[in-house]
């Protein structure tokens, strides 16, 4: 299938690793341009060296204003792009009678704002060029929530929403929005975080990993960041031109309910 992608140029947030960092990948094996997002100037240099001639840094804190005007200045020298994905994001773990309104706001601003401050930086482009794709990467989280992270389970499930309700803001304008849910993917978050557990006990991080994979999913494994991606990649290309404020579970059966 020709997905129909080379020549255009996406800016995915929070991709010098994990998820992020493989759907740059795949995006860049159809040849789009990638600006590749991260807080670390060395981290990024790496996941572009990685990549290769297609891909280019737009370093900066997403869940900042200060570091999203660094962002929208990479856009800006880019040219514009044609595609944006939110997708830098990470966990949390505390009580809703414990965190401090400085949390949940942290987590706002990185979930929620980013994504509402993005598409307001972007969408000119988007529009000058005749239209373009927004995915919002949430996560199953947003609607089948874990004990341990409220504030990421409602930051999350507010970005699901955020995005349904840009989808009809901006259906007329051809550009199309939509979210997408992930289980449980094997990324270096999720591997530090099994080391770190097991790191007394014997250090089997792959015995954790099973375990939870064993508890939650019913595939009984973790998805590579590599099989996620191609979701993403698909849903960016024309061949997905039906699908607007829509969103997708890629979870392993993870998500109980119809
Ligand atoms: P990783 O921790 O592996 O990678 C996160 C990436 O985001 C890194 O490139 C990191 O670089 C960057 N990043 C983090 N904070 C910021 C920030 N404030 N501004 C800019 N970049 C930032 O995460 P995952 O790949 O596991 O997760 C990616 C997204 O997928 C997240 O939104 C997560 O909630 C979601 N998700 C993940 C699942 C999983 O099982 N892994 C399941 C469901 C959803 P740096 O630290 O250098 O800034």
């Amino acid at each position: 299938m020709d997905l129909n992608l080379a020549g255009k140029t996406a800016l995915i947030t929070g991709s010098s690793d994990g998820i992020g960092l493989a759907v740059a990948k795949g995006l860049a094996a159809e040849g789009v341009r990638v600006l590749i997002n991260g807080r670390h100037t060395e981290k990024v240099e790496a996941a572009i060296a990685d990549i290769g001639d297609a891909a280019a840094p737009a370093v900066g804190d997403v869940a900042s204003v200060e570091g999203l005007d660094a962002v929208l200045g990479a856009v800006e020298a880019a040219g514009g792009v044609d595609i944006l994905i939110n997708n830098a994001g990470t966990g949390s773990n505390e009580t809703i009678m414990e965190a401090p309104d400085e949390k949940w706001q942290q987590y706002w601003d990185l979930h929620v704002m980013a994504a509402v401050r993005l598409a307001r930086g972007v969408v000119p482009y988007m529009e000058a060029r005749g239209g373009g794709v927004v995915l919002n990467n949430a996560s199953i989280c947003a609607v089948q929530p874990l004990w341990y992270e409220p504030i990421y389970n409602v930051t999350k499930a507010a970005l699901m929403m955020f995005s349904r309700t840009l989808a009809t803001e901006l259906v007329g304008r051809n550009i199309r929005v939509n979210c997408i849910n992930p289980g449980l993917v094997q990324t270096p978050d999720w591997v530090n975080t099994a080391k770190e557990l097991t790191r007394d006990t014997g250090g089997d991080w792959q015995g954790y990993l099973q375990g939870v994979a064993d508890e939650y999913a019913p595939i009984k494994r973790f998805s590579s960041p590599e099989e996620l991606a191609d979701f993403f990649v698909f849903l960016c290309s024309d061949r997905a031109s039906y699908s607007i404020g829509s969103t997708y579970f890629v979870d392993g059966g993870m998500k109980l309910t119809v």
